[in-house]
Formats: C-alpha cells, structure tokens, sequence
C-alpha cells in the first residue's frame, strides 16, 4: 500500500439498498476489509452471524462497553449497535482500508476520533417512489406501516448534509463502481501518500 490506511463510513436510509450495495463493492474493490459491527438485536431470517453482524446478548455487549472493546456504540431503537476496536486496528495496521455501515451517531464519533481518516459517504435511492417500493418490498405492510417507515427513511436522508460524498443507488452496480471510484481517489490524496519515492524526492530537495 502507498497510501496511509483510512475508514470508509457508508450511511443510508432503509429502503436504500446499502447491504446490496456494499457486498458488490467488496467483490470488485481490493485492500478493503469490512467491519462487522456487533448488535443486540434479533437476527434476522436471511442473517448470518459474524458476516451480517456479530449478535451478543446485551450483558456481553455492556461488558464489550466496559472494557473499551468498542470503537464507537450506540443504542438505535431500543438496541446496542457498536463497532469491535481490534479488527479495525490491525487491519489498518496491515495497509487495509475499513469499510463500515454506520448510522449518522456512529459517523459522528469516528468522526472525532479520527478526523484525518475518515471518508463519509451517503447512499440515497433515485427517487421518493423507488423508496417506497423498496420499503414495501422489504415486507408487505399495511399502508399505516409503510407510512411510518417513509417518514422515518426521510427523517434520515436529512443526515445527507453531513456527508461528503453522495452516492445515489438506481443501480446496484453503478452504486458500487461509484464507491469504488471514490476509494480509489482517495487513495490518491497527497496527504495520505507513504512509502512512495516521489516523497523521497521532495524531501531531499
Ligand atoms: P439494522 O438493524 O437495520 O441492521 O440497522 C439499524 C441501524 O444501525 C442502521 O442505521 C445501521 O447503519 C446502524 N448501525 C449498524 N451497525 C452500527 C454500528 O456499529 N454503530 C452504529 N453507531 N450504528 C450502526
């Protein structure tokens, strides 16, 4: 790697299609690891545990707490959400960028934590309509339900303005070639250069 390790933040409303997204982003992007987050919440049908999340029970996760195991954590509808500190650092430790799918909180304290290394990105769907219909798809509700979610999906499309890349996803592919892209510049900034003889070069000037 020639470039000092950073941390790819994804967030979207649900209904955006981001779980798709990003697993297509991995196939085609090297150098990526993606961070698992760990949660208290119930699996869900299609779920695996340790590739979708890490479930605990809520004494472990308080424990995790505790004992800083956690780089950020936050309690989302009733339940802990929290990414594990170690695989982050020795992953950054071996040159790979970290991927992770975080609400607007956890963006905010990786954010503080790691100003320098944190790219943050906003996936939001074409339009209003393709929402609902994914929102719908996701579980035929009644009309009530479907409501409740949309409000809930435009509240979070407000976070948008905290972000500084915004990828919209009419398009699995696209959405992840987008994502791919800005990876790749990023890897390119000049203050994320390392080991590269051009710096060599400027320093000896
Ligand atoms: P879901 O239960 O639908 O998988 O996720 C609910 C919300 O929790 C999503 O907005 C997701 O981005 C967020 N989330 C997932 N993992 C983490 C995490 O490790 N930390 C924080 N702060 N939020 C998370």
């Amino acid at each position: 790697m020639n470039h000092e390790p950073f941390l790819i933040v994804v967030s979207a409303p649900s209904g955006t299609g981001k779980t798709t997204v990003l697993r297509k982003f991995m196939e085609i992007c090297d150098g990526l690891f993606y961070s698992v987050s760990a949660t208290t919440r119930k699996m869900r049908p299609d779920e695996v545990n340790g590739r979708d999340y890490i479930f605990l029970d809520r004494e472990v996760f308080e424990y995790w707490i505790k004992e800083g195991k956690l780089l950020e954590w936050a309690e989302v509808y009733g339940e802990y959400y929290g990414t594990p500190r170690d695989p982050v650092t020795e992953n950054m430790e071996l040159g790979r960028d970290v991927i992770m799918d975080l609400d607007v909180e956890g963006k905010r304290r990786l954010e503080a934590q790691f100003p320098d290394r944190l790219v943050s990105v906003f996936l939001y769907p074409p339009d209003r309509e393709t929402l609902r219909k994914r929102l719908l798809s996701r579980g035929a509700e009644d009309e009530e339900k479907l409501k409740i979610r949309l409000s809930k999906a435009e509240e979070e499309l407000r976070w948008a303005f905290e972000y500084e890349y915004w990828v919209v996803n009419e398009d699995i592919e696209k959405a992840a070639l987008r994502l791919k892209s800005i990876t790749e510049a990023e890897r390119m900034k000049r203050k994320r250069a390392r080991n590269i003889w051009l710096l060599d070069l400027i320093r000896d000037d």
